[in-house]
């Protein structure tokens, strides 16, 4: 028998009992006469003592050889302790070892296995499997188990049944680069990995499952930005017979029910904003709503004033920072530079201090009466005591800039709270997206995403106004969900590719099989997929989704641990008929 206990266990009501405990040990303090160890195991610590007096002497001589992690398993009698930890449940008490075994081994670790560490970053991931052995790490892995199953509760209790979908398939047009895998079998041609399951949930649905849920790993091989990860996990969903307000039913009470079980904390019906209105209001399609630092767009009242600059600009746009009239020109100058940033782009910054007294000050009073920057302030919302922060040029770069100022502003206030939750859709997603390098249409969501039905003529004479049936589920500034109602019809489907520039044999080439299916009586369908490890880092209350994922790979896609991808010896290349031509 390894344990009687486990090392989270033992209480002050346990005194005298005799137990076996299992586990690691984190600490050692030998004081010659004494030795005290921490015996860690998954749950919690417990104190060990070996003592010159009352430990047989064999044993005790033995225990000066332990060290740290160690795996032992002991054998003792639980006794109250002299100086209490009241931090942890077993501080009261210690275990006097009578006897005990070595069962590893180990070398001392490359750094400490402690909630602080010594460790940094890229040794940690080395040593991932001791990094686990960390209380924060570790908790972070059960918290994430518990979230998918509070997820396949809730689906399940709503009769979606979990189907695996592939993983070696072919192409799947999500826009990014796909993983490719050479078959061996079939020489010269490759499967993909599945960007998303998204033609598989659609066929289930065409054979008639109605509603299907998987927890699955994607693939995109895409230039890695922070915090990317090239192998992914989506709650990924599908639905049939139902319209838009079905889904956005179902998968708000899905993230109800997730905060609810992590935090305890209802969430009143989400907020739902259109695309436009998101951009407008926040030049984000996925904004905070924590905070407020709405934009007010300005060019009614600051265009015409024989200020150049605003003349010019497409857009003229600002918010209030709360409580920042008191900036010195000093901090006012770091701001006007921080948007100068090169990953900011905005060529300049004006501002209006709004004065406790009511009065204004403002980098542009040579051009602007009181009564004119009062009006700024009215329609940014201005308090006396705010700072308002205003660019401009052309509408679109315009917005992301003051977007990138107001999620700065509101880190540097403390206004982005963890344990606060603000989730809202975001809907009616123009369907697609004009790419001025291929010049042509791209679908914004994919292309099986339906139009629509008020907008379908537009199809025909302005396709960049047709509006989708798509939403987005954001939290916290975080796009943590996207689906969409699909097209179900044949005629639709080939419709959509040839707007996105496929000829009818690249249709029926890549997409043969989902039109052949939709022949045969496909029901009206739509669906989601969630983004798993940035809900379940949010919902942690962390910003990276990294530690919520056990294996992740560095910013270079590289897994440091197994040192993935690797080149491939001579004869693995023959067999696969793969020839390499890379430049040394
Ligand atoms: N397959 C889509 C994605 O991965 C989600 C969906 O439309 O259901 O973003």
């Amino acid at each position: 028998m390894y344990r009687t206990h486990q090392n989270s266990d033992l209480t002050i009501n346990h005194l005298d009992n005799h137990v076996i405990l299992s586990g690691w040990v984190q600490k050692v303090r030998n004081k010659g006469f004494i030795i005290w160890v921490d015996l860690r195991d998954r749950y919690g610590i417990t104190q060990l003592v070996f003592d010159e007096e009352r430990t047989p002497k064999d044993v005790f001589d033995k225990a000066n050889s332990l060290n740290r992690e160690f795996v032992i398993k002991v054998e003792g009698k639980v006794i109250e302790r002299e100086s209490k930890n009241l931090q942890i449940p077993t501080g009261e008490i210690e275990v006097l070892v009578e006897n005990f075994e070595i069962l590893n081994e180990s070398k001392l670790p490359p750094f400490t296995i402690e909630t602080e560490t010594d460790g940094g970053d890229e040794l940690r991931m080395k040593y991932r499997y001791l990094d686990i052995r960390r209380e924060p790490v570790k908790d972070k892995l059960i918290f994430r188990s518990q979230v998918s199953m509070a997820v396949r509760n809730y689906l399940s209790e709503r009769n979606f049944v979990e189907v695996e979908t592939p993983y070696l398939i072919k192409s799947t047009p999500e826009g990014a680069r796909d993983f490719i895998v050479p078959s061996r079998m079939n020489k010269g041609q490759f499967y993909a990995l599945p960007q998303s399951p998204q033609t598989f949930k659609q066929l289930l649905m065409v054979g008639g499952l109605e509603r299907y849920f998987q927890i699955v790993k994607c693939f995109r091989d895409e230039d890695l930005r922070a915090d990317r990860q090239p192998e992914f996990t989506q709650i990924d969903c599908e639905m049939s017979f139902v319209n838009l307000e079905d889904i956005l039913q179902t998968f708000e009470g899905l993230t109800k029910h997730l905060i609810q079980t992590t935090h305890n904390i209802e969430i009143e019906d989400f907020p739902r904003m259109t695309f436009d209105d998101a951009m407008k209001t926040y030049g984000n399609d996925k904004p905070d709503i924590r905070f407020g630092m709405k934009f007010g767009e300005l060019n009614d009242v600051a265009k015409h004033k024989n200020f150049k600059i605003f003349d010019e600009a497409e857009l003229v746009v600002g918010i209030a920072i709360p409580g920042c009239a008191s900036y010195s020109r000093k901090e006012i100058d770091k701001l006007i530079n921080w948007v100068k940033r090169p990953q900011v782009g905005a060529k300049g910054m004006v501002y209006v201090k709004c004065n406790e007294d009511g009065s204004f000050k403002s980098s542009v009073d040579k051009f602007y009466t009181q009564e004119d920057l009062q009006s700024w302030a009215e329609k940014t919302g201005a308090k006396p005591g705010d700072l308002i922060a205003v660019l401009s040029g052309d509408t679109n770069s315009t917005r992301a800039q003051l977007s990138a100022l107001r999620m700065e502003m509101a880190e540097r206030l403390g206004l982005r709270k963890s344990n606060e939750f603000a989730p809202l859709w975001v809907v009616d997603f123009p369907l697609l997206e004009w790419d001025e390098d291929t010049q042509r249409y791209h679908a914004m969501h994919h292309p099986f995403t339906s139009p629509k039905a008020e907008d379908e003529a537009l199809l025909e004479t302005s396709p960049g106004e047709v509006r989708a049936n798509a939403y987005d589920l954001v939290l916290n500034g975080n796009e943590i969900g996207g689906g969409s109602i699909r097209i179900h019809d044949k005629t639709m489907q080939s419709r959509m590719l040839e707007l996105l520039g496929f000829s009818k044999e690249e249709a029926q080439n890549q997409f043969g099989f989902l039109m052949n299916a939709f022949e045969y009586g496909a029901p009206p369908h739509g669906g989601i997929a969630f983004g798993l490890d940035r809900l379940v880092a949010i919902l942690g209350g962390q910003e990276t989704i990294r530690d919520f994922i056990a294996f992740p790979k560095n910013n270079m896609g590289r897994d440091v641990m197994i040192d993935a991808p690797a080149t491939l010896d001579e004869e693995q290349l023959k067999e696969l008929s793969l020839k390499l031509d890379i430049e040394e």
